[in-house]
């Protein structure tokens, strides 16, 4: 196990970009870390250095088989004071994404450590403005340059950071408009679908494609096997509120088990709100439509945190939520969750890490 970080400085920081006009991960910060694995001395040669391409073999097996994995993370800035949000739970979901692709665990205390130590290096390119923060990009992929088909024996592990606005643009809390989507799966259990595997995405782009070209934000999926039964949307978990209860659709191996989701629950919960994680099929949303009941719905994910759902398309149904607005229960855990990650809050749950 290794104890040592490098740290390489480089010689001259690059300019900052316009905080004010920040987008979603275009930008990227001065240094980021690397480490790399092989059998002999496992996870080693952790170094903090400058920001830079990688040099990759041709063979390298995650360019061929997809051995790749991520995760995302956010540090906030409030005057001088930093805080990383539950890094630890990222961490030990990128050892269950890890396990399931068949590639070496890391030591989450190790990993924690360095990510403050990269974070305080980089302090100063946490924007501070409204819905703004440090996207942390942490992934691991197979460097082992091999064609033939098993577990690779080499690895690297990055960790990138990126100056962001809010997800959906400066209108954080526009409602957006999913689509549901009826005919491809994202997962399915048995799958790979609770792990933050690259491949996911890969398999959702055409999906969200036709959603973009019909003029909807979101695709929404249902379950692989009866395409039934809700499950998430694109890189967000979702919440129905329906007669005053916030419902989650429950963890089942092919649903990404989101940290905001678990955190939105605890809040929801401790906030007094009535919370059930129980399988939900899109008939039930639509009835619960038509019957007055299904009061809100929100996406919920580290890049968006909390997002409106103003309208749901399935086959030729449409349904509009609250009249395409945020309704108050979405606002009073957007208030409190983003209160406590920026610190203008108490953390009764002791979520957050400061610098
Ligand atoms: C990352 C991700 C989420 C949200 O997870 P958080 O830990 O809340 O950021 C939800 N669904 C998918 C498919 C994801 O990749």
């Amino acid at each position: 196990m290794i104890k040592q970080l490098e740290v390489v400085r480089r010689e001259h920081l690059k300019e900052k970009p316009d905080m004010a006009t920040l987008g979603f991960g275009t930008v990227f910060t001065d240094y980021m870390l690397s480490m790399d694995y092989n059998p002999e001395q496992g996870w080693h040669n952790a170094v903090i250095l400058p920001y830079q391409n990688i040099e990759l073999s041709p063979a390298a097996q995650v360019l061929h088989y997809g051995q790749a994995v991520f995760e995302g993370m956010k540090a906030y800035r409030t005057g001088d004071e930093v805080r990383l949000f539950r890094p630890e739970e990222n961490f030990r979901r990128m050892n269950q994404s890890n396990a399931r692709l068949n590639m070496p665990e890391v030591d989450i205390d190790f990993m924690v450590d360095t990510l403050k130590q990269l974070v305080t290096l980089e302090k100063d390119w946490i924007p501070t403005g409204e819905g703004q923060s440090l996207y942390i990009r942490p992934f691991v992929i197979a460097t082992e340059a091999y064609l033939g088909v098993r577990a690779a024996t080499h690895y690297k592990l990055l960790i990138i950071l990126s100056p962001v606005g809010a997800y959906y643009g400066s209108d954080h809390l526009l409602a957006t408009k999913i689509y549901v989507e009826d005919e491809y799966v994202r997962a399915v259990r048995g799958g790979v679908g609770f792990a933050k595997v690259a491949g996911n995405y890969a398999a959702s782009l055409m999906a969200q494609t036709r959603a973009t070209e019909l003029g909807y934000d979101q695709v929404l999926w249902l379950d692989g096997v009866e395409q039934r039964y809700v499950e998430e949307v694109g890189s967000m978990n979702i919440f129905f509120v329906i007669d005053g209860t916030v419902v989650t659709p429950e963890l089942n191996g092919s649903i990404l088990p989101g940290i905001t989701r678990k955190s939105i629950l605890e809040l929801a919960q401790h906030l007094g709100y009535p919370v059930e994680e129980r399988r939900i099929s899109i008939d039930d949303v639509f009835e619960a439509s038509q019957a007055g009941t299904l009061q809100e719905i929100f996406g919920s994910g580290t890049a968006a945190v909390i997002a409106p759902v103003g309208s749901v398309k399935y086959k030729d149904q449409e349904l509009v939520v609250n009249n395409g607005q945020a309704g108050l229960v979405t606002l009073d855990l957007y208030n409190h969750y983003t209160g406590i990650q920026n610190g203008t809050e108490k953390d009764p749950f002791g979520w957050c890490v400061k610098l």
